[in-house]
C-alpha cells in the first residue's frame, strides 16, 4: 500500500522521498508513506488558499450541515477506521474505537457553530450608537498531530477550524497516516468543497513550510514537547497564532482513605492502556502515607496478568509500541531505572504476546522511586508505571507542582476537603478527582500548563472557537442628518 497526499479533494502522486510503514503487532512492513516536498506542501496550502473565499462566505448553517453528514458517515465506517488504526498504531480495537468516539464528540460540538460563532452585541451604547462583535474566520491554518492518536487529535482541531470558516491543512504523524487520511475522504464524500482539508504527510521539510509560509494564519501542534517549543517559536516568529501541546508525567495521588480497588482499577487502565502511548496516560503512582504497600500488592498481580498482544485479537488489553525504536527507547527507560537504584517489581521484557512477535513491552512496574531518578524526570510513553512513596498530602502536592510537566493529575480520595484543596492548588491544566484520565469533553477545553502547552489558548471547546476565529468590533451610527458637529477630543460615550 503505498500512502500519498490528499490535495484539492483528491488523491496526490507519490512524492520523490518515502519512508516504510510497518504493522507494529507484526513487524511487518505495510506500505510506505509519501514524504511532501516543499512544492507538495506548497500546493496544499495554495488549493486551501482557493477554496476560503467560498467556504468562508458559507452560511454557518451550511457548514454546519456538512459536519452532521460527516459525523454520521465516521459512525457508518467506524469498523474500518478502527481497523486501520490498529493496524498502523497497535492499540486494541475497542481502544480505537473510543478514539473514534471522542474524536466525533468534537465534530458534534462543531454542529452548533451557528451558535458558537454569535458575537456580542450592545444596542445604544451611546447615544444613537449601537457596537457589536464578529467572530470570523483566520484563513488558512494548519494541524500537525502525533502518532498516538491519528485521528482523535486531528479532531480536536480541523472540525472547529472547518466549521469556523476556515480551509485547512493537516499533517498527520508519518507513522500512522492512513486512518486520517480516509477522514479526508469522508469529509469530500459528506460534502465538503475540494480545498477546504488537506492532507500532507511527511516530516521537518513539510512542517517547516507550514511553520513559515505568509499564507498560513495560524499552526495548531500536538506532540513531544521539543518539538512543540520549536513549533512554536518558529511560527509565532513568522507572525502566527500558535498553540502547541507538549509531552506529560501524570500523578495520581493515591491518599490513606482512598478505595484501593477502585483506585487500582484506574491506575491499570491509566497506565497501561494503550501501551502507555497517552499524553493523559498515568505514569507515577504517589502514595501516601502507609498505603504504599497494600497499593504495590494489589497492583503487582494485575500488572502480570495482563493480556498482551496483537491489537485484532478480542480481549487483548495492551497492544505493542508504535516502532521498534520506540520500544528499545522504553527498554531503555525500565534498564536505567534498575541502574538509578528503583525496584523494579514486575519487569514486563521479554514477553511472549498473544497473535505476533512485533513491538511488545509487557506492563512493568517501579517500587521506591525518587524525584532525582531519570524514569521520574522523562516522560517514558510506554507501559511503565512508577510508584512514588511519599509521608503526607502536602508533600504529594509539592512533587506534582516542582514537576516541569502539567498535563493531567488526578486524586483519589474518599475525603472532599482534601479534593478540593487539590483541586485549588494543583499547578497542572486537568485535574481528576477519583477519575484518572481526566480529558475534558469536547465542549470544554484540553490542555496542560507549564512545558505541556505553548501558546495561551487550549484545543476544542470554547477555546478552539476562539484559536480559530478573530474578533472584529462594530461601532456604528445611522446618519438623522446632521446632529452632531466635529468632535476633537478623545470618543467617549454619551
Ligand atoms: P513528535 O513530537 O515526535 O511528533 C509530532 C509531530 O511533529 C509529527 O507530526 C511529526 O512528524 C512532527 N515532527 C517530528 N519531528 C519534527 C521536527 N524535527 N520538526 C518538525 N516537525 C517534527 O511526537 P510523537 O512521538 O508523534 O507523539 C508523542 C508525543 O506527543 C508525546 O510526547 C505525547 O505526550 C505528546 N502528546 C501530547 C498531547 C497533549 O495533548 N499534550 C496529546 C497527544 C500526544
Amino acid at each position: 500500500m503505498s500512502v500519498t497526499h490528499y490535495i484539492d479533494g483528491k488523491y496526490t502522486a507519490e512524492s520523490e522521498r518515502k519512508q516504510a510503514l510497518f504493522n507494529p503487532a507484526t513487524g511487518e512492513q505495510s506500505g510506505q508513506v509519501s514524504l511532501a516536498s516543499v512544492a507538495e506542501t506548497e500546493a496544499a496550502i495554495a488549493s486551501a488558499k482557493a477554496a476560503f473565499p467560498a467556504w468562508s462566505e458559507m452560511s454557518p448553517l451550511r457548514r454546519a450541515r456538512v459536519m452532521f453528514k460527516f459525523k454520521a458517515l465516521v459512525e457508518e465506517n467506524i469498523d474500518e477506521l478502527a481497523a486501520l488504526i490498529t493496524k498502523e498504531h497497535g492499540k486494541v480495537l475497542d481502544d480505537a474505537k473510543g478514539e473514534l468516539t471522542r474524536g466525533l464528540e468534537v465534530v458534534e460540538f462543531a454542529c452548533g457553530i451557528p451558535h458558537l460563532l454569535k458575537g456580542e452585541m450592545t444596542e445604544q451604547i451611546g447615544s444613537g450608537i449601537d457596537a457589536w462583535s464578529l467572530n470570523q474566520p483566520l484563513g488558512v491554518v494548519a494541524g500537525i498531530s502525533p502518532f498516538n492518536f491519528p485521528v482523535m487529535v486531528p479532531m480536536w482541531m480541523f472540525p472547529i477550524a472547518i466549521a469556523c470558516g476556515n480551509t485547512f491543512v493537516m499533517k498527520p504523524s508519518e507513522k500512522d497516516p492512513s486512518s486520517t487520511l480516509r477522514i479526508a475522504e469522508l469529509l469530500t464524500k459528506a460534502g465538503l468543497p475540494d480545498g477546504v482539508f488537506n492532507v500532507v504527510n511527511g516530516d521537518k521539510e513539510a512542517v517547516d513550510v507550514l511553520l513559515t509560509h505568509p499564507d498560513v494564519q495560524a499552526v495548531s501542534f500536538v506532540g513531544s514537547t521539543p518539538i512543540a517549543e520549536y513549533i512554536y517559536s518558529t511560527a509565532s516568529a513568522h507572525g502566527k497564532r500558535v498553540q502547541a501541546l507538549g509531552g506529560a508525567k501524570n500523578h495520581m495521588v493515591v491518599m490513606p482513605d482512598a478505595d484501593l480497588d477502585q483506585a487500582v482499577a484506574a491506575l491499570m487502565g491509566a497506565a497501561y492502556g494503550s501501551a502507555g502511548e497517552r499524553c493523559m496516560a498515568i505514569s507515577v503512582a504517589v502514595a501516601v502515607g502507609n498505603v504504599a504497600d497494600a497499593l504495590i500488592e494489589k497492583l503487582m498481580p494485575k500488572v502480570r496478568e495482563l493480556r498482551v498482544g496483537n491489537g485484532v485479537i478480542e480481549g487483548m488489553e495492551m497492544g505493542p509500541l508504535v516502532t521498534k525504536e520506540h520500544l528499545s527507547k522504553v527498554e531503555g527507560y525500565v534498564a536505567k531505572g534498575v541502574e538509578e537504584g528503583a525496584d523494579l517489581i514486575v519487569d514486563g521484557r521479554g514477553i511472549e504476546a498473544e497473535g505476533g512477535d512485533g513491538y511488545f513491552l509487557g506492563g512493568c512496574l517501579f517500587d521506591n522511586v525518587t524525584p532525582e531518578m531519570t524514569i521520574y524526570r522523562d516522560e517514558i510513553f510506554g507501559p511503565v508505571l512508577s510508584v512514588v512513596r511519599v509521608p503526607d498530602y502536602a508533600t504529594a502536592v509539592k512533587l506534582i507542582n516542582e514537576h516541569e510537566f502539567g498535563n493531567g493529575t488526578a486524586i483519589f480520595t474518599q475525603n472532599g476537603d482534601a479534593a478540593r484543596q487539590f483541586c485549588h492548588e494543583i499547578q497542572v491544566g486537568m485535574v481528576g478527582v477519583n477519575v484518572p484520565i481526566p480529558v475534558p469533553m469536547a465542549f470544554h477545553s484540553f490542555g496542560g500548563w507549564k512545558r505541556s502547552l505553548f501558546g495561551s489558548l487550549h484545543v476544542h471547546g470554547p477555546d478552539g472557537v476562539r484559536f480559530y476565529t478573530r474578533r472584529k468590533a462594530i461601532t456604528a451610527r445611522w446618519p438623522t442628518g446632521l446632529r452632531a458637529n466635529a468632535d476633537f477630543i478623545m470618543p467617549t460615550m454619551k
